[in-house]
């Protein structure tokens, strides 16, 4: 996802589960004895660390004897029990703060760090098999990682966070036990998940978002009753996926998107404009805003492999997770370039409306709609608002220089220092709104195109 698209190597929700859980249960258990344990959560990525907080929220434990925190954040404290949460894995490559050696290296500094927070107990959470593949031999975390397997122990994830389903024939929905379906924490593999997510569905009242690269007849012919229950009863359905021309069956892709927008799914293609790479990654299935699931499974195209899913149902998880994977901006964006389902007016309207009266933008060459002002990543111009379910490739480029007038005419006050106005300017991540008392007072006001306009 363009700007978060870096950020999102840099969290991996299932080892946030596995840290989060191994830590509440080094303190269950200390208690138990009648210890009383201190666990620290290190990870060298802050959003993983954030994302573990907010799980350990939902689990039943005393928080004050756990705190997850960035290793950088946490030198120069120590506690019983050290957890250390790699986060890297497939499919993307190592980051410059894992590897490296442990002499001379950023990475190794970083790791000594972790490892000498421990008075007790060093616990290493992370993908062997992607760090035997992905690591050299004298990089500092592969070092600890055959310590560990010569001297330590090692335990199987699944032991920890146990995936259901593994092994068992394809499990019916009445099978699985209430609990098991409305716990905080479960992982499910391929055959479990369709069950479990099905009952999500059907339980749906807002909305369902799938984020699916790759769409296939076998297994979308499996949901396409669910996802009609859905639309009848007034649940929006979202579906993210891949242009057809980069999957493989792109004529076949290419049917199945249109059938299922002729039952009423909107489909978003993923592209730079409307801020998803084109080539995402991301396997994320949101009912409701309540339930998440996210993992290995393509779930609108998932035949014979083997994957597994992670199901959040704690509220401040599930929010932490939407906000990384930036989803609510995603629709957002979908229904101001469709112009449905507003609420409320979005700031990019407002600056349409301007833009409206000094430019004449006229319509769609293809189907003669009236075009609307899009941001993409890097620019802005008029298109048609069709161009999310049609070839409507219609498009105008807007000088930034007229938006940056439009919205300094409009004169949007600070609502935050309560002193400023916010104006147009250019980051790294493309054009933004910010307030203008940032170089003096350093207020660090912005507001997004998406967000709704508050006058
Ligand atoms: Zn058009
Ligand atoms: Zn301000």
């Amino acid at each position: 996802m363009d700007q978060k698209g870096r950020q999102l190597q840099f969290l991996s929700p299932y080892c946030a589960a596995v840290s989060a859980r191994i830590a509440s249960t080094l303190v269950k258990e200390g208690k138990k004895k009648g210890l009383a344990i201190n666990v620290g959560v290190v990870t060298p990525y802050s959003a993983q660390a954030q994302l573990i907080s907010k799980i350990l929220e939902g689990e039943n434990v005393d928080r004050t004897r756990i705190t997850a925190s960035t290793v950088h954040r946490f030198q120069g404290n120590e506690r019983e029990c050290i957890v250390f949460d790699l986060v890297e894995g497939y499919p993307y490559a190592p980051g410059v703060l894992t590897k490296g050696q442990f002499i001379n290296s950023e990475p190794g500094r970083l790791i000594t760090v972790a490892i000498s927070r421990a008075e007790g107990k060093f616990i290493l959470v992370g993908n062997s098999r992607y760090v035997r593949s992905r690591f050299n031999k004298d990089d500092a975390i592969l070092q600890v990682m055959d310590g560990i397997e010569k001297s330590g122990q090692v335990v199987d994830s699944q032991s920890i966070l146990p995936l259901f389903g593994t092994g068992t024939p394809p499990t019916k929905a009445e099978n699985i036990s209430k609990e098991l379906l409305e716990c905080n924490l479960s992982v499910w593999n391929e055959k479990s998940f369709y069950e479990a997510f099905r009952h999500d569905l059907k339980n749906a009242t807002s909305s369902v978002v799938i984020f699916s690269p790759f769409i296939a007849r076998k297994r979308l012919n499996t949901l396409l009753n669910d996802f009609r229950l859905c639309i009848e009863k007034g649940t929006k359905v979202y579906v993210i996926t891949r242009h057809p021309d980069l999957s493989s069956y792109k004529a076949e892709t290419q049917e199945l998107i249109e059938q299922i927008r002729e039952i009423g799914v909107k489909v978003l293609i993923a592209s730079e404009e409307i801020g998803i790479n084109e080539k995402f990654h991301d396997k994320i299935a949101v009912v409701d805003n309540v339930v998440l699931y996210h993992g290995s499974m393509n779930i609108l195209s998932q035949t014979d492999s083997s994957e597994s899913m992670i199901a959040f149902r704690k509220r401040k998880t599930v929010e932490e997770l939407m906000k990384t994977f930036d989803i609510n901006r995603i629709i957002r964006k979908y229904q101001n370039i469709a112009g449905k389902h507003l609420s409320a007016i979005p700031l990019i309207k407002m600056v349409e409306k301007k833009l409206m009266e000094e430019m004449n933008p006229e319509s769609c060459s293809e189907c003669g709609e009236r075009l609307v002002l899009v941001k993409g990543s890097q620019s802005f111009y008029f298109a048609c608002p069709n161009m999310l379910d049609k070839d409507c490739n219609t498009k105008k480029e807007v000088d930034k220089e007229i938006v940056k007038k439009a919205i300094s005419n409009m004169k949007i006050e600070c609502k935050k220092c309560l002193r400023g106005h916010m104006t147009f300017r250019e980051g790294k991540r493309g054009p933004f709104i910010g307030c203008d008392q940032y170089p003096i007072s350093h207020c660090k006001s912005t507001l997004d195109f998406d967000d709704d306009f508050v006058g």
